[in-house]
């Protein structure tokens, strides 16, 4: 998870502000939840930014980094607009963030294997949905009066640095929690990893199967160097390489040449 630097670039589709001063009014209207689901599934304008959001990441999901190619992104609400679950239970009495529904800030760009649910026969096995636990609901805000900072959200947050901190990746592909276990950071890594399942479908061994490559030649070079090989690593490093922060660790893991350290 690389941050994804909010506010972003002040170029918002030229349109937006008129849809989201007409949506956010008619929302604001509305007093039933049947009311507000209705508009919202008819009325779904967020979609019209997803091209806005993928410049931000160069066109990767900003939860897994995974570019999706073959698959169109979902513009994810990070704090659910229509209800929230809690280990797959509707909180009773909450309605879910509505006032938040045209807010760009609360938008997330998401593959559809980070943001769609996954079920099994018994279970929701992956995928964000409308899953939002916090550290404690007693702090949960239940409208647009409340203090979102208070929340403490479990899920990690790509647009906060200090959250994409809290992940690692190993030589072997995987991503695992920085933070020591029994920690509250740890459980958040750990939640995140799991609940968006970073490293099922076979994600880490298509890095790893992609870093042997790149290991290989930056063994075959070795003390000395080779622009080309140079040029090759730092498209890996770039902002807008799919699995770009698993890179950066690997390719860290030769910081003992110095034409590597320079690199990073
Ligand atoms: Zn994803």
């Amino acid at each position: 998870m690389r941050l994804i630097a909010i506010p972003l670039p002040p170029n918002l589709p030229v349109r937006w502000t008129k849809i989201h001063t007409k949506r956010v009014a008619a929302l604001g209207a509305m007093t039933t939840q049947k009311q507000r689901s209705s508009y919202l599934k008819k009325h779904g304008s967020w979609g019209r930014l997803k091209k806005w959001l993928s410049n931000a990441s160069g066109y990767k999901c900003w939860y897994c980094e995974a570019k999706s190619t073959r698959a169109s992104f979902d513009v994810d609400h990070f704090r659910p607009k229509l209800g929230v679950t809690v280990n797959g239970v509707l909180l009773e009495g909450h309605a879910g963030y509505y006032w938040l529904a045209y807010e760009w800030s609360n938008f997330r760009l998401a593959c559809q294997r980070c943001n769609r649910p996954e079920n099994s026969e018994t279970d929701n096995l992956h995928g964000k949905a409308n899953e939002f636990p916090i550290q404690d609901e007693a702090h949960r805000c239940k409208s647009s009066a409340g203090l979102l900072a208070s929340e403490l959200p479990k899920l990690l947050d790509p647009c906060l640095q200090a959250d994409c901190a809290l992940l690692a990746d190993g030589i072997d592909g995987e991503v695992k929690p920085a933070a020591s276990i029994g920690t509250w950071e740890f459980e958040r890594a750990k939640y995140t990893i799991e609940r968006l399942g970073f490293n099922e479908w076979n994600t880490p061994e298509s890095k790893r199967s992609a870093w042997q490559t790149l290991a290989l030649l930056i063994a075959a070079v070795g003390m000395n160097t080779n622009q080309d090989v140079i040029d090759e690593l730092k498209k890996y490093l770039s902002n807008d390489h799919e699995y770009s922060s698993f890179y950066r660790s690997a390719i860290g893991t030769h910081r003992d040449k110095a034409w590597v350290e320079a690199l990073l």
